[in-house]
């Protein structure tokens, strides 16, 4: 029930942000965020979920291996905060809706809050609960709350949902889809009232809402949200949901990247990994098969909760970006498409035959703003045993940076090299180590013809990684 509480304590959003992966492109590279998979039940039934299939290799939303009760949330969230140095955020994303089960998600939450207070808590919904509970959600100090909102339209709703519960009936058609949105236009207006930061995820649908979300993003910055998350539909068949087995197309890199720039009026999340609801780790990173019930079944909770070595992480995070140098590169005039590989810490330090993804730079106006993250099938290198049999990963790779001017890498090997060359594709090799955005900067000034790049200090410094 809806008990409402005072605004939360000041705490300006650059704060809230500064160690957030999903809500500060910075943060992702550094930071890290855990799911606590406690909440199995959903209220609605949306036609791109299916919650029953699970495989080990996915990245999705609604998928989970193993279901946790509070108690065991808590004993994984201490066995995490043992060996991942990282972490600063523990959010609750299902794999149901985290409002569909409240006394699970609010006693982990208050579980964590009292073991772990440094950590920021978060949680996401499908809003048609949120009303009810806005109140609690401050109450329990959660600051961050993702709602994601499809739709406007009562009618293309009725295309994307298959049933809403109300009153612990099961209704569908666009009478029951207004319920919905009203409820989660109500409870975005309470949140951001009660000062917490929200977050929209909106799933490019498309045929559906494609032609609606510039306008969703205009209201939704109107109503005081944050950030919008565009996603791109995941529709396998295999996976079972109803997108998936009717056919529905899913969108392509580019078609998510021209939406997300037809919505640019409102801050736009381009880095979003559309993670699974038992995700351990950093974004680019997700080490949720290392923490099974096993590893952690057994434990004792112990006395203290690892936050020095967190402190002294996000303090050596610090320096590092204090001592990596000036950003401030321009680059050449003209536009391009940059892709750039790392493995981390947000520098160029990944070889292109390890890269399972590629942060991709659009170069406007002299600046360089990420505009998504394409992700590849399988990466083709594994190492010296197979290097060289690059076959069909490879194909795909190129298809996903074919319409890019150069890629930015640590190292790429000769017949590769000059395949990416016959592609139209610059391979540059010689940037190690600096920042990924100044790299994707230099690397359109180079393909400009442009010899000398202004930048504001004479060298990059190289650096390392932060031990
Ligand atoms: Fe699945 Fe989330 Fe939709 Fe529920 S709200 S059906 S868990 S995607
Ligand atoms: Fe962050 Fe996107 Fe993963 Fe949610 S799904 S935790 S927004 S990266």
């Amino acid at each position: 029930m809806n008990k409402c509480k005072p605004m939360l304590e000041k705490v300006s959003a650059d704060e809230r942000m500064a160690h957030h992966p999903c809500y500060s492109e910075k943060a992702h590279h550094y930071f890290a965020r855990i799911h606590l998979a406690v909440s199995p039940a959903c209220n609605i039934q949306c036609n791109y979920c299916n919650r029953k299939y699970d495989c080990a290799n996915e990245s999705r939303p609604g998928v989970a291996s193993e279901l946790l009760k509070p108690e065991e949330a808590l004993r994984k969230l201490c066995h995490v905060a043992g060996s991942v140095k990282e972490l600063s955020v523990v959010g609750i994303a299902g794999p149901g809706d985290a409002l569909a089960n409240p006394r699970r998600t609010f006693k982990t939450l208050n579980l964590v809050r009292k073991k772990f207070p440094d950590l920021a808590l978060c949680l996401s919904t499908n809003g048609l609960a949120l009303p009810d509970y806005a109140g609690e959600i401050t109450s329990a100090g959660v600051r961050h709350v993702t709602v994601t909102v499809n739709t406007f339209n009562p009618q293309t709703a009725a295309k994307i949902y298959k049933w809403i519960t109300v009153d612990g009936k099961k209704r569908s058609g666009a009478k029951a889809m207004e319920y919905l949105l009203r409820r989660q236009q109500k409870g975005i207006n309470m949140l951001c009232a009660l000062g917490v930061l929200v977050k929209v995820n909106s799933l490019l649908i498309p045929g559906i809402n494609d032609d609606e979300l510039p306008v969703i993003s205009k209201k939704l910055k109107l109503m005081g949200v944050f950030v919008h998350n565009i996603m791109p539909l995941i529709s396998s068949k295999k996976h079972g949901t109803a997108f998936g087995l009717s056919g529905h197309p899913e969108p392509t890199g580019q078609e998510l990247e021209s939406i997300r720039e037809r919505c640019g009026d409102m801050k736009q999340m381009a880095h979003c990994r559309q993670c699974r609801a038992d995700a351990v780790g950093k974004l680019s990173d997700d080490r949720f098969a290392g923490f099974r019930k096993d590893s952690f079944n057994e434990i004792l909770i112990p006395s203290g909760n690892g936050y020095e070595n967190r402190k002294r992480w996000r303090s050596q995070v610090a320096e590092f970006l204090a001592k990596r140098g000036c950003e401030d590169v321009r680059s050449a005039e003209g536009e391009y498409l940059i892709a750039v590989c790392t493995k981390g810490m947000g520098i160029v330090n990944q070889h292109f035959g390890h890269a399972k993804e590629f942060l991709i730079y659009k170069i406007k106006s002299g600046g360089a703003k990420l505009i998504n993250v394409r992700k590849v099938k399988k990466n083709f290198c594994e190492g010296p045993a197979t290097c060289g049999d690059e076959g069909s990963e490879l194909a795909d790779i190129l298809d996903t940076i074919s319409d890019c001017n150069a890629v930015v890498c640590l190292k790429v090997g000769y017949g590769v090299h000059k395949l990416l060359e016959q592609n139209g594709i610059r391979p540059i090799v010689d940037l190690p180590y600096i920042p990924v955005e100044a790299a994707a900067l230099l690397a359109s000034a180079r393909l400009s013809g442009r010899s000398a790049v202004p930048v504001s200090q004479k060298t990059f410094r190289k650096v390392g990684r932060v031990k």
